[in-house]
């Protein structure tokens, strides 16, 4: 599991806090002083709790490891415990000193010597994003498989996520595709001027991969306390980056450099319409800059996973009002002081580093969607006026 063995920067959105910017600001780490203004210890030898030998900072306090299990434990199990004594065990207890049994006085105790569990609420935070990944994924791997779509409007409106399809409908049959439906799939349609027909296994992902997003996005509770139209611009400006990053985190899963599909496909050779130098500059250039740029840092799932947050609760998206920016602001913060505690827990001293270079691929992402969009006016200039991509073209800007 995780440590957050270092100390947390303060959560509060300011200005000058590295959370409150898409490129990061400079680090003021509070490397020196806890929130309470006591110096750390760098070095600590015994643990503040019971004198034993200190293994590192833990839940902000000089601490060993039994100790710093026990508070852990007590904390996410939400355990109580009652004392015979009035809470009076560990009153004289000094160093040297048999360490009292109590474990209510020994839990009081840690939160005296401050003890921080927001550390472990930290922890819930990943494990969160954890859970709503593996019902994302599901969802994505699921047999439900719409021909119509919605337009982003209309898939904001209503609130509640259709998320949990992936329970009800189970996993799609014949995944990973055999390569006589992914040929079936890719045939020319024999009716043109007509909606293509698909083998019944074969998703039409250009816009199935979006709507996981924004489905995806509603299961996090601010996104509700946000209005339609707050929605609608949100999504409109982010679930592109959104998918991208997921996508390319789903390559990098799968140990490849290229964009693969989760029934098993590579990309589909493109319509004949689409000249080959837009689809190529799409595919093999702009595509492609996400996926190099996780496998190159070793980008594990936690810091895709709140990577992903962050780049979700984008309080720069054009559009929408101040309060949904007050929202998001807030919303990001707290993913962005995990992702920094989760970077120092990991890599010491490299952390900062670590955390910044994570941050700067929302820089990559950004580029990459406004590309999209720009190779994208030039394909709508031959696409056949009967060809409906809704979502992708609320995305992409189309008709704006
Ligand atoms: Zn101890
Ligand atoms: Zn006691």
């Amino acid at each position: 599991m995780f440590d957050y063995d270092l100390p947390s920067v303060s959560s509060s959105p300011s200005s000058s806090s590295p959370a409150s910017n898409f490129s990061p600001a400079p680090l003021k780490l509070k490397d020196k002083y806890r929130k309470s203004g006591k110096p750390y210890q760098f070095v600590p030898s015994s643990c503040q709790v019971c004198f034993g030998k200190a293994t590192g900072h833990h839940y902000d306090v000089a601490s060993c490891n039994g100790c710093k299990s026990f508070f852990r434990r007590v904390t996410i199990e939400k355990l109580v415990y009652k004392c015979d004594n009035h809470m009076r065990c560990y009153n004289d207890f000094k160093a040297g000193d048999k360490i009292p049994k109590c474990r209510a006085c020994r839990y009081k105790r840690c939160v005296d010597v401050g003890m921080n569990p927001l550390e472990s609420q930290v922890s819930d935070l990943i494990k969160n994003l954890v859970h709503l990944d593996l019902k994302t994924n599901k969802f994505r791997d699921c047999s439900y498989n719409p021909v119509d779509f919605p337009t982003l409007k209309e898939a904001v409106k209503d609130e509640i996520s259709i998320i949990g399809y992936g329970d009800r409908f189970g996993p799609m049959p014949g995944w990973p595709l055999a390569p006589e439906v992914i040929e079936e799939a890719r045939k020319p349609n024999p009716n043109p001027g007509t909606r293509k027909i698909l083998p019944a296994n074969v998703k039409r992902w250009l816009m199935y991969d979006l709507l996981t997003i924004v489905e995806m996005a509603k299961t996090f509770d601010f996104f509700n306390k946000l209005n339609e139209m707050d929605r609608y611009y949100l999504c409109r400006d982010t679930t592109l980056m959104v998918s991208n990053l997921t996508k390319a985190y789903f390559s990098v899963e799968n140990k490849t450099d290229q964009l693969i599909r989760a029934d098993g496909q590579t990309l589909a050779p493109p319509p004949k319409w689409i000249p080959k130098e837009y689809m190529d500059k799409l595919l093999l250039d702009i595509m492609k800059r996400a996926i190099s740029t996780l496998i190159r840092m070793k980008c594990t799932k936690i810091e895709f996973l709140l990577l992903r947050a962050i780049l979700l609760c984008n309080a720069a998206a054009p559009d929408i009002s101040s309060t949904a920016r007050a929202i998001l602001q807030t919303e990001r913060a707290k993913y962005t002081v995990a992702l920094l505690n989760y970077t120092m827990a990991n890599h010491g001293l490299e952390g900062p580093g670590r955390f910044a270079e994570i941050l700067n691929i929302i820089d990559l992402l950004e580029r990459q969607q406004k590309d999209q969009r720009d190779v994208n006016v030039f394909i709508l200039l031959y696409r056949p006026k009967h060809v409906k991509l809704p979502l992708l073209d609320d995305v992409m800007l189309s008709f704006c």
